[in-house]
């Protein structure tokens, strides 16, 4: 085994202004990934640089010195069952609003794994 970190870019938009911003996490073991920290990232460059390139099947979790979303500093994030992309959120909280395609999620549980397209780090 390699001590190497394993990170990658997931992208995420507020979902309270609808800002794009990148999370990167870190693998840990197995489907295991840590949420580190968050940066804003401009539309131009997200289209740019294929934060969509790579699919993992993950847990992802949000650590204590995870910051949070860099505009309203949600802790976690939500993938939409609309269209599949994710938007910050708080955890416990069961609704929230798609910052990608607007839909108001009403039903939000944690349902294990999930598979998210991510970016290299
Ligand atoms: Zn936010
Ligand atoms: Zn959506």
């Amino acid at each position: 085994m390699t001590s190497k970190k394993i990170a990658q870019v997931l992208l995420c938009r507020c979902s309270k202004n609808k800002n794009l911003f990148g999370i990167t996490i870190e693998k840990r073991n197995d489907d295991n990934w840590d949420m580190m920290y968050s940066y804003p990232i401009d539309e131009e460059r997200a289209k740019s640089e294929g934060f969509d390139m790579t699919s993992i099947v993950a847990d992802v979790y949000s650590t204590a010195s995870y910051g949070g979303c860099p505009f309203c500093k949600q802790t976690n994030f939500v993938r939409c069952g609309g269209c599949g992309q994710i938007s910050c959120h708080t955890t416990g909280n069961t609704t929230n609003t798609c910052g990608w395609c607007g839909t108001h999620m009403t039903d939000i549980a944690y349902r294990g794994k999930m598979k998210l397209k991510t970016g290299e780090d």
